[in-house]
């Protein structure tokens, strides 16, 4: 606990993005879980229910590719209406107030693309598991065609045309973090957005430096609307 009592810890929160050149907000499966996002090491949480299938497991095994398809599919019956709660939509609107380039996170449930961040800032360290990919040649899946060819063969994972296995575009234990988004993420831990502000070169490419140019400048941003509102998250029932 950073500070004796809510408002204290607004209140200083606050000040310390008001008087930033910028924030990085780093996210992981916490600001999730009022979404209804179970968290994957708290008790009740996802590994508590069911050990994860690591990267090499997934790689030798075809009852193991079926079990990672079968687990995402009754993943997606339970979360698929999950909507942005309000950490979220907190972080949204310093994105567009332009105090936030981008945001860096580890979850891989879409919420801040869907809560108005460009997909393009949103740096997903452990990629996103709203899609699949083939590991073979990278082709991109959408999973209503994976789940289509899982269910007409029994629950056998499909494999891509070049032979390569699909899995969903998530970084497994033992399997490497994803390099681009990797790359991605430190020239946005370097600079802020102030013109003179100390910036690595690689910092200017295009990121971050082009996608705030068009947003206002303003720095005033209702922290505390965020953190008083009743209502977490906007999910269906
Ligand atoms: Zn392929």
């Amino acid at each position: 606990m950073l500070a004796p009592n809510l408002k204290t810890a607004i209140d200083g929160l606050a000040h310390l993005i008001e008087n930033a050149d910028a924030v990085l907000p780093f996210t992981g499966a916490g600001i999730s879980t009022e979404c209804g996002i179970p968290d994957f090491r708290s008790p009740g949480g996802i590994w508590a229910r069911m050990q994860p299938i690591p990267f090499d497991a997934f790689m030798a095994s075809q009852e193991m590719r079926n079990e990672a398809w079968r687990r995402r599919f009754a993943m997606a019956d339970e979360f698929q209406g999950a909507r942005p709660g309000r950490g979220h939509r907190a972080l949204a609107s310093l994105y567009q107030a332009g105090k936030a380039p981008a945001v860096i996170t580890q979850n891989i449930d879409n919420l801040h693309q869907e809560s108005g961040i460009a997909p393009a800032d949103v740096v997903e360290l452990h990629g996103n598991t709203t899609y699949a990919v083939c590991l073979g040649c990278a082709a991109r899946y959408e999973l209503p065609w994976v789940r289509q060819k899982f269910e007409a063969a029994d629950g056998r994972a499909p494999d891509c045309d070049c032979g390569g296995y699909i899995k969903t575009a998530t970084v497994s234990f033992g399997q490497a973090m994803p390099e681009a988004a990797t790359a991605r993420a430190a020239p946005r831990s370097w600079c802020g957005p102030r013109p003179g502000s100390r910036c690595s070169p690689s910092a200017t490419e295009r990121g971050w430096r082009s996608s705030t140019a068009s947003r206002p400048s303003s720095t005033t941003w209702p922290i505390s609307s965020f953190t008083t509102t009743s209502e977490p998250c906007s999910r269906p029932s």
